[in-house]
């Protein structure tokens, strides 16, 4: 795990948005338990930071695997796409002639999720990826495996506010050394740290639980 005292990962955002405890136990404790999802999930990044680092496509620069990182909310990262599109409101780019305005992709092993971790986490890329390059940045693609499809992104007002204060929520646990209590929920069933974090413990007695464990041997 490469975070230091100061900065955290921003991937973490993901883990943070479906459970703080969940967060905490990966990030301040270091437990890990792969499951099926986390291993698949795993390879299908890998992909997309295997390939070619830079390479140009007409009116399009693509960068894989481009690192970044905030100063000011004390993050870092990895994108595992950012393409640059030729336009008059852009930046400069060193050995390309033109503007170009950076536009990251985050690929996704599944599909859609319920809730809005991965527009969270790639909110969370373009807000590093402005604060480096000094511009904005207002929109972005997720593309998932199972659907094929990218799916755009607007970067809103509401969406990087949301994203702010759980950066600021993260640095505030992390400094604490904090993992916030169990609060059971629909989750738990696909959470890869459901052994580890036990979160039936919240609503039964200890022995109870070691008890209905042990019947299943
Ligand atoms: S099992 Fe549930 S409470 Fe525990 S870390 Fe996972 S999602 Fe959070």
């Amino acid at each position: 795990m490469s975070e230091s005292e100061e900065y955290l990962m921003l991937s973490g955002i993901q883990h943070f948005a479906y459970c703080r405890r969940q967060w905490a136990l990966i990030h301040i404790e270091q437990q890990w338990s792969e499951n099926e999802r986390t291993v698949d999930g795993k390879l299908f990044h890998k992909v997309a930071h295997d390939a070619e680092a830079i390479e140009k496509r007409g009116e399009i620069i693509i960068t894989r695997g481009l690192r970044i990182k905030s100063e000011i909310y004390k993050v870092s990262g990895i994108c595992d796409v950012v393409e640059f599109h030729k336009a008059e409101d852009g930046i400069t780019l060193h050995k390309y002639e033109g503007l170009w305005k950076p536009y990251p992709i985050e690929y996704k092993k599944g599909k859609p999720k319920e809730n809005n971790a991965d527009e969270l986490q790639l909110c969370g890329q373009a807000m590093c990826l402005e604060e480096m390059l000094l511009c904005d940045i207002p929109s972005g693609s997720l593309f998932y495996g199972e659907t094929r499809r990218r799916k755009n992104v607007e970067f809103t007002i509401e969406l990087r506010e949301q994203v702010k204060v759980m950066l600021e929520e993260m640095q505030e646990l992390w400094k604490r050394g904090h993992t916030p209590k169990v609060k059971p929920q629909k989750g738990c069933n696909a959470c890869s740290l459901k052994d580890i974090c036990v979160p039936k413990l919240q609503n039964t007695s200890v022995t109870s639980y070691i008890n209905e464990r042990l019947k299943g041997i």
